[in-house]
C-alpha cells in the first residue's frame, strides 16, 4: 500500500469519464481510500452499482425526480439514497478527507465549493467551475484552509513542475494541446464537422462536452483561464502550444532557463493518482512511457484563425470579472446545441463571442453571484442558436 491512512474519498461525477478512472484506483487500492459519497446527474443504475460495490454511505443523484428509484436500487444495501441539488451539496458538506470534483460544467460549482468550505483535500477536474468562480472559489480556497489539487493532465503537469517553487522564478508557463481531431481540417471542412467527427479525440477518450471542447480548441481556452487562476505569474507569462502526441502535458520555464516538463501516457489515471496520493507517489496501471516506440514529439504554434477559442479566453481573462462566466455558459450551451444538431461547428466560438458582444453583467461577488451570471448568460446564448444551416 502506498499509504497506511485509511481517508474517506467522495466523488463527484462517479458515473463520467474521470469518476470512471478516479473509482478504478480507488479498487485497486482498497484499504487506502473508504468512500462516503458517490453522486451522478441521472444515472441510477449505474451509481447505485457503484455504491454498492464500493460500500459508500451515501449515493446522490442530481436529478429530484429519481429519488424513489435510486431508493429502490439501493434497497437492502445500507448504502442511504439521496436526490436533487441541495442534497448534492449535503453530501459534500460531509467533509470527506478527499472530494474528487469531477461534474461536467457549472453544474459542479456549488458543490465544488461546499467541498471546498470544508477545509479538506479537492482534486479538481471540473475546469468550468473554477473558470466561472475564480477569486469566489480561490477566496474559499483561502479562507476555508482546503488543498485545491488539480486533476486536468495540464494543470497537473504545472503543478508538478512548480514543485513548491515560486512563482516569481516563473519566465513561462506552457500549456500543451493535441490540438483535437480537427487539428489539421481546413477553415472550410470545419464548418461541416459533425458531432460524431468531434467526439472522436485522437489520444484521449473522454466525455462529450470536453471532446467537443477539444475539438474547437474552448478546453485550451478553459485550461487557459484555469491556470490563470492556479498558477498566479499573469497572463504575459502563459502561453499555448501544440504538440499533437499529448507525452508532454505542460511545462515550466524559469528565469535561469531551465524549463521542467511532466510527461507520461495519455491516461487520466495518471494525473488522479498524483492527486490522491500527494504528497506521496501511488502505483497506477498504465503502460509506461516507451519513447522508443513514440519516436518523435513535435510542436507548433497555435492556429487562432482557424481555432479563436484560446484569442477569446485571452480576452475574456484580460476583461476579468463576469466574463469568464459568461464565456464557459455560453460555450455550454453551444455545445448542447450542436450535439443535438441544431448549430453547425464553427458556431460554436462564433456564439460565444456575440454573447460576449451582448455586455457584461457586474462582476460577481458571492457564489449566487456567479450563478446568477452564469444563467443569465445562458438564456442570452439559447437566443443566439439559428437552426443549421
Ligand atoms: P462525463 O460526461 O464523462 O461525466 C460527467 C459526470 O458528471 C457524470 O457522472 C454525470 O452524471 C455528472 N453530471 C453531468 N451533469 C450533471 C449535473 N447537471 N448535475 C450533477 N451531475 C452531473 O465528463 P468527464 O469527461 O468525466 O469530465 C468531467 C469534468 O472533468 C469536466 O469538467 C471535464 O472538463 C473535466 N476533465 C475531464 C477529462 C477527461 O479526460 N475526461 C480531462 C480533464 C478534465
Ligand atoms: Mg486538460
Amino acid at each position: 500500500p502506498f499509504s497506511d491512512q485509511t481517508r474517506s474519498i467522495t466523488v463527484l461525477g462517479a458515473t463520467g469519464s474521470i469518476g470512471a478512472s478516479t473509482l478504478d484506483l480507488v479498487r485497486r487500492n482498497p484499504d487506502a481510500f473508504r468512500v462516503e459519497a458517490l453522486t451522478a446527474h441521472a444515472q441510477v443504475d449505474q451509481l447505485a452499482a457503484l455504491a454498492r460495490e464500493f460500500s459508500a454511505r451515501v449515493a446522490v443523484v442530481a436529478d429530484p425526480a429519481r429519488l424513489d428509484e435510486l431508493r429502490a436500487a439501493l434497497a437492502g444495501s445500507g448504502v442511504e439514497a439521496a436526490a436533487g441539488p441541495d442534497a448534492l451539496v449535503e453530501a459534500c458538506a460531509r467533509g470527506a478527507d478527499i472530494t474528487v470534483a469531477a461534474i461536467v460544467g457549472c453544474a459542479g460549482l456549488a458543490p465544488t465549493m461546499a467541498a471546498i468550505e470544508c477545509g479538506k483535500t479537492v482534486a479538481l477536474a471540473n475546469k468550468e467551475a473554477l473558470v466561472s468562480a475564480g477569486d469566489v472559489m480561490l477566496a474559499a480556497v483561502a479562507r476555508s484552509g482546503a488543498t485545491l489539487l488539480p486533476v486536468d493532465s495540464e494543470h497537473n503537469a504545472i503543478f508538478q513542475c512548480l514543485a513548491g517553487n515560486e512563482t516569481k522564478h516563473v519566465r513561462m508557463i506552457t500549456l500543451t494541446a493535441s490540438g483535437g481531431p480537427f487539428r489539421d481540417w481546413s477553415a472550410q471542412d470545419l464548418v461541416g464537422a459533425t458531432p460524431a467527427q468531434a467526439v472522436k479525440h485522437p489520444n484521449w477518450s473522454m466525455g462529450a462536452k470536453i471532446s467537443v471542447d477539444s475539438a474547437t480548441m474552448m478546453n485550451k481556452g478553459l485550461e487557459f483561464i484555469e491556470a490563470f487562476h492556479l498558477f498566479p505569474v499573469g497572463v504575459e507569462r502563459l502561453r499555448v502550444l501544440v504538440h499533437p502526441q499529448s507525452i508532454i502535458h505542460s511545462m515550466v520555464e524559469y528565469r535561469d532557463g531551465s524549463t521542467l516538463a511532466q510527461l507520461g501516457p495519455s491516461d487520466m489515471r495518471v494525473p488522479i493518482a498524483s492527486c490522491l496520493a500527494w504528497p506521496a507517489r501511488m502505483d497506477t496501471p498504465c503502460d509506461p512511457l516507451d519513447l522508443a516506440a513514440i519516436g518523435e514529439l513535435t510542436f507548433r504554434r497555435p492556429d487562432e484563425e482557424r481555432f479563436p477559442a484560446t484569442r477569446v479566453a485571452r480576452e475574456v481573462v484580460m476583461a476579468g470579472g463576469a466574463a469568464p462566466a459568461v464565456m464557459n455558459a455560453a460555450n455550454e450551451i453551444a455545445v448542447a446545441a450542436f450535439l443535438e444538431g441544431r448549430i453547425g461547428f464553427t458556431r460554436i466560438v462564433a456564439c460565444v463571442e456575440e454573447v460576449l458582444a451582448r455586455g457584461l453583467p457586474v462582476a460577481p461577488v458571492t457564489l449566487e453571484d456567479v450563478i446568477a451570471v452564469d444563467r443569465e448568460a445562458r438564456l442570452r446564448a439559447q437566443e443566439c442558436m439559428e437552426p443549421v444551416r
